[in-house]
């Protein structure tokens, strides 16, 4: 179950350069890159605190938080800190975390030599959407805008991050991070392992508690406050560059929990519902629609966004929603669980709906079909045109246009918060 998809958005960076572009602020390159082997030496004794504090919290305030093994708690000690350092906070600590950040459609043309590809920064086959895009490589004490190292660090925890983290993925790390098995999805698939931490079931119903309690093992909430509390040290302690980097961090699972099926494993489907599928039988049937109905969604989201992005039609009515969601709600401890995620699945059953109604009918409506490697992703705007019509794509980016808002909402509230930690400590 829920072993396809799990990019959710892709290109996260790309989705928040809208709301991010008109925010002066955050456009000066006041920052300066600084590795992430200099910021733990020169920080150890606070970040064993910070994360000590932060460990206490999660046990205590998290419902089926997985207790990070002591012998990972990190000191200011130990021989090599950066590495410490990536285990006590339980990531993939093979990445390299250099120092990088994405082009916009807004930078100018990139000198060759300073180009860097996906397959520089992560062990990842980037696919289409990670394969295409331009990143620099920056120097350590180099000058960047808050907006670049944000909206670049909102991408990475999809470049491997969470890869391989529990204890039958086959890693060494894995074996002993506490997470225990892979909850669901097929530990055997590369990209599969990082959907618990990506995906956040956090209201589902009695019957799917009772009979599938392994969706209530998932993570993006702790890495949510985790890489808060890191970006609020890192401010605090003057290095800015890894408050906006860890602020980037955060931002992305709250991007991943504003997409519904991110939110809940069968949006639309009632309890009753679930419950007359499974005395029928129809089970896998209904899985596998949702599965395609998720993949079908990422992909004519993608589509649309970089098309819109191309072309700088800043005024569309996709680009329109990133840049000005309202109302901004206060972001705090408490705001994935009872807003984001809240909100998130209840837009599940209309949006299932209108994908219903509005996409070809086999994309949708055929449990026969797979829609993962089907090889129809980049053709899809063209094929909603000519099977349902110019008006199946309004309805469909009034649609996709009503999701980009919740996550602008929730990414602005998000940056705001960041904003007033680095404003408070400088
Ligand atoms: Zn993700």
């Amino acid at each position: 179950m829920l072993s396809s998809s799990v990019w959710a958005w892709s290109d996260h960076a790309s989705l928040l350069w809208p709301l991010v572009r008109t925010q002066p602020e955050l456009l000066e390159p006041t920052l300066h890159a600084e590795t992430l082997e200099d910021f733990v030496n020169a920080e150890a004794s606070g970040l064993a605190l910070v994360l000590s504090r932060h460990e206490a919290l999660a046990r205590e305030t998290m419902a089926h938080y997985a207790p990070r093994p002591d012998s990972l708690a990190f000191t200011a000690d130990a021989a090599d800190l950066r590495d410490a350092f990536l285990r006590a906070i339980r990531v993939n600590p093979e990445l390299d975390f250099a120092l990088y950040r994405q082009t916009t459609v807004d930078d100018p043309a990139v000198p060759a030599d300073l180009v860097q590809r996906f397959d520089d920064l992560s062990f990842l086959d980037g696919g289409v959407s990670h394969n295409s895009i331009v990143y620099i490589a920056l120097q350590s004490g180099e000058l960047v805008a808050p907006a670049h190292v944000l909206a670049s660090g909102s991408d990475e925890p999809d470049f491997g991050l969470d890869i391989g983290l529990f204890e039958d993925n086959g890693t060494d790390f894995g074996d002993r991070y506490g997470f225990g098995t892979q909850p669901f999805g097929n530990p055997n698939l590369e990209y599969s392992s990082q959907a618990p931490f990506h995906m956040g079931f956090y209201h589902l119903d009695w019957m799917t508690r009772k009979a599938q309690p392994d969706l209530l093992r998932t993570y993006p909430e702790w890495r949510v406050s985790l890489f808060r509390e890191l970006s609020r040290f890192a401010f605090e302690t003057g290095h800015d560059y890894w408050g906006w980097r860890f602020a980037g961090w955060g931002l992305h699972y709250i991007g991943d929990l504003s997409q519904p099926y991110h939110a809940h494993p069968l949006p639309g489907v009632s309890t009753l519902g679930g419950l007359w599928t499974v005395v029928r039988g129809k089970t896998g049937e209904a899985i596998q629609l949702v599965s395609n109905r998720h993949g079908v969604l990422e992909s004519y989201q993608y589509q649309r966004v970089q098309k819109a992005l191309d072309e700088k039609s800043w005024s569309s009515v996709i680009l329109t929603a990133i840049a000005n969601g309202t109302p901004i709600p206060e972001f705090d401890e408490s705001t994935v669980r009872s807003e984001l995620t809240k909100e998130s699945v209840a837009a599940g059953s209309d949006l299932d709906e209108s994908l219903e109604e509005h996409m070809p009918s086999r994309y949708v409506s055929d449990p026969t079909f797979e829609w993962n490697g089907s090889g129809e992703e980049a053709a899809i705007v063209v094929t909603v045109a000519s099977d349902r019509g110019d008006q199946a794509i309004d309805a469909l980016d009034t649609v996709v246009a009503e999701q980009m808002q919740r996550f602008s909402r929730f990414a602005q509230a998000w940056i705001n918060d960041a904003r007033r930690a680095w404003s408070a400590a400088n």
